[in-house]
């Protein structure tokens, strides 16, 4: 084992999102333009070994929770296998998924054999024709039967079901998702509209809050407040009369930095401190030139020291970042 890793602020890290691809199937208006973006080349994107050496060597320095996300993990040739690897890794508690759940039917056994424990199915609408609206695919249908693939390994717990919240959509969608929420399994979770878009149309009028659309639900579904866990993204409330929870993730209207614990990894291998980081750190070089475990080491404890204290979302002069989330890894 190798000592604990802190950033300059305190806060231990032990959360580590891997994005496997920064490419995608769908084209979501919230994170990518239409037309797609410039891909990487094969030979730009970390290997399954190099990714694995990452999370190992990560791992040791306290990673204990590891998301693998993209763009879809799930286009990613082989993707299961690559989960099959890091989940041998020792130290790590707990693996998890982000997709948007259109290649799930064909993987959702193997991925249960990989060892993935937890996933995230990202759907913004209940309602055919809203969800190609926000995804530009007609695949509903598809990913619903991909969710319902998923649902029948129980080992995989909780399966949750995200949708970003856009002002001038998603209010339309908060009753659906409730009802969602209180007739399946499925834990549903709204999330804020981040400035990480590939069309950069997001603007602070954009952000449909976690707190209205709560207000939305609770008007017809009462709500409480459950106590929120330490570094948990989400505020959960249950409905009081017993249907179930749902859960709003409010990094814009209630940013969570105070207590963030996490780090990011890109496709290409770069270090990324902050969803908004404006500057990251190259592991890729260091990797494929023979650096040592003990000198990766010591460029990670580096860049993670100088993680930035919190977002700037919110204040004046904030600028996107160049990256859109496909590009970063949400
Ligand atoms: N393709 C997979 C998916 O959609 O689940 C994984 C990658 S995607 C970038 C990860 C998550 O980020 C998804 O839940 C997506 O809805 C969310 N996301 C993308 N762009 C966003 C934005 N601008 N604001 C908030 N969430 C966003
Ligand atoms: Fe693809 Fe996920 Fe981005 Fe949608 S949110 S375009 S599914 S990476």
């Amino acid at each position: 084992m190798r000592e604990p890793l802190y950033d300059g602020h305190g806060r231990r890290i032990s959360d580590l999102r891997v994005s496997v691809t920064d490419r995608c199937n769908f084209r979501c208006q919230y994170c990518m333009p239409a037309e797609g973006l410039p891909w990487l080349q094969r030979d730009e994107v970390l290997s399954f070994e190099e990714i694995e050496r990452l999370v190992r060597l990560l791992a040791e320095m306290g990673i204990t929770d590891l998301r693998l996300t993209g763009g879809e993990p799930l286009v990613r040739r082989e993707f299961p296998k690559l989960a099959g690897m890091l989940a041998r890794i020792e130290g790590l508690e707990d693996i998890s998924l982000t997709t948007n759940g259109y290649l799930l039917e064909r993987d959702a056994a193997a991925l249960v054999e990989a060892g993935i424990q937890r996933v995230n199915v990202s759907i913004d609408s209940l309602q055919r024709d809203r969800f190609f609206q926000m995804t530009r695919r007609d695949s509903l249908p598809q990913v619903l039967r991909g969710l319902e693939a998923l649902g029948r390994h129980p080992e995989v717990h909780p399966i949750k079901v995200n949708a970003v919240a856009m002002r001038g959509f998603t209010e339309q969608e908060a009753l659906p998702f409730a009802e969602f929420a209180r007739s399946t399994a499925y834990q549903v979770r709204f999330i804020e509209f981040m400035p990480l878009d590939g069309d950069h149309n997001w603007s602070p009028d954009a952000v449909l809050t976690g707190d209205e659309l709560r207000r939305i639900i609770h008007a017809v579904h009462p709500l409480e407040e459950r106590p929120r866990e330490p570094s948990a993204t989400a505020r959960v409330f249950r409905f009081l009369d017993g249907g179930g929870e749902i859960g709003f993730i409010n990094p814009v209207s209630e940013p969570f930095c105070d207590d963030c614990n996490r780090i990011r990894l890109t496709a290409e291998g770069k270090l990324r401190t902050c969803l908004f980081s404006v500057g990251e750190t190259d592991l890729r070089e260091p990797l494929r030139s023979g650096a040592s475990d003990s000198e990766i080491e010591l460029i990670v404890r580096d860049a993670v020291w100088r993680k930035e204290l919190k977002h700037r979302v919110n204040e004046p002069g904030f600028r996107q970042p160049a990256r859109t989330m496909s590009a970063i890894g949400g």
